[in-house]
C-alpha cells in the first residue's frame, strides 16, 4: 500500500469532500485538492454541462480556486473518484498539461478511487507530473 504523508492524507479529505458537490449528469463523480507552494489547501469538483465543451474537471477546477486566491504554483494534487465505470483515477490529457502548466516537474499527483464516501487505500497511486505527462508542453524551457 502507497504510504502517505500527513498533509497527502489531508490533501485526499479535501478531495473527498469536493467530490460530495461534482454536478454529474452522465460521468462520474471526482473530487480535487491542491496544496499551493504556500502551504495552502484548494478544493474543486467536476462540472459537467449538457453543451457539449462546457464544464470542467475537477482538477482544472480545484487550479483555478488556487489562482483565484492569488496561489500560481502547486505542490501536489490530490484527486478522488466515484463511479464502477473507471479502473484507474487518472487526470485526462487536458488536466495534465494545466497541472505542468501551474506545477513543476516533481510536482506529484496523489490519485485514488471513492466508495461509499471514503477512500479505497488499495487504489491509490501517486506519480510526479514528470512521470504521467512525460512530453509536455513546457513555455519556460520552450523560450530560453
Ligand atoms: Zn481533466
Amino acid at each position: 500500500m502507497t504510504r502517505l504523508s500527513l498533509d497527502e492524507e489531508e490533501l485526499f479529505e479535501v478531495a473527498l469532500k469536493a467530490l460530495k458537490n461534482a454536478h454529474v449528469l452522465w460521468g462520474c463523480r471526482v473530487g480535487a485538492a491542491v496544496q499551493a507552494q504556500n502551504g495552502e489547501t484548494y478544493a474543486g469538483c467536476n462540472v459537467e454541462s449538457w453543451v457539449s465543451g462546457l464544464g470542467i474537471c475537477a482538477e482544472r477546477c480545484a487550479i483555478h480556486h488556487a489562482l483565484l486566491h492569488g496561489n500560481r504554483k502547486i505542490t501536489k494534487i490530490a484527486i478522488v473518484i466515484e463511479g464502477d465505470h473507471i479502473n484507474t483515477p487518472r487526470p485526462c490529457g487536458a488536466c495534465l498539461q494545466y497541472i505542468r502548466d501551474f506545477g513543476e516537474n516533481e510536482t506529484k499527483i496523489l490519485m485514488a478511487k471513492a466508495q461509499n464516501g471514503k477512500i479505497k487505500p488499495e487504489t491509490i497511486q501517486t506519480k510526479t507530473i514528470e512521470e504521467m505527462l512525460p512530453y509536455s508542453i513546457n513555455w519556460k524551457t520552450n523560450r530560453s
